[in-house]
């Protein structure tokens, strides 16, 4: 089972730079089978098959789905392990919108960025454009990084100054041709 852990060790950070509190974020299990209300990780696959073959004409690869008590926006997929999180925190609070952001999240495979592609599917299929905000969500994480290369996001309680992508950064160092850009504060996007 994954945990949160391996999502800190794909930021390199320059060495002026501190990352003590990022690497002490809370680690949780993935589990969300004490969440009833929540479908079950295997119902979530059942679920991205049918809207494989409704919408994609089953052409998407057959990606990971796993639920994150770490992630505070709705969800987020990971290009380079193939792996969609869906937020166990966010849909405690929205139940209702988990078909939305696996939708979302699908669409990510192809289309990485919100962009003009992934605005006309995300219509197409029903899904959101952007995660509903909510206060128990908001101020967990201030600052919201990706990288430019790989489109990978980086949620942030602090401000990151010189950090690259650990996904595309060679050797563990930084390297400023994949320096982390800024999205808009505290958004939870998913
Ligand atoms: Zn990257
Ligand atoms: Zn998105």
């Amino acid at each position: 089972m994954k945990t949160g852990r391996q999502f800190n060790f794909d930021l390199f950070e320059a060495a002026v730079t501190s990352s003590a509190a990022d690497q002490k974020e809370k680690t949780s299990s993935d589990s969300a089978t004490n969440q009833p209300q929540l479908p079950s990780s295997q119902r979530l696959q059942v679920m991205f098959d049918e809207y494989n073959l409704k919408f994609f004409e089953g052409k998407l690869p057959r990606v990971k789905i796993a639920y994150s008590n770490r992630l505070l926006g709705a969800g987020l997929y990971y290009p380079r392990r193939q792996e969609i999180k869906i937020g166990v925190k966010y849909h405690c609070l929205f139940p209702e919108e988990i078909e939305d952001t696996l939708k979302h999240e699908m669409i990510h495979i192809i289309h990485p960025r919100h962009d003009r592609a992934f605005k006309s599917m995300a219509q197409r299929l029903g899904a959101s454009l952007k995660a509903r905000s909510h206060p128990s969500l908001r101020g967990r994480y201030r600052y919201l990084y990706y990288c430019p290369n790989c489109q990978r996001e980086y949620p942030r309680r602090k401000r990151l100054r010189m950090a690259s992508c650990g996904v595309c950064s060679k050797g563990g160092k930084f390297d400023p041709k994949f320096k982390l850009i800024s999205r808009k504060n505290g958004r939870n996007e998913a």
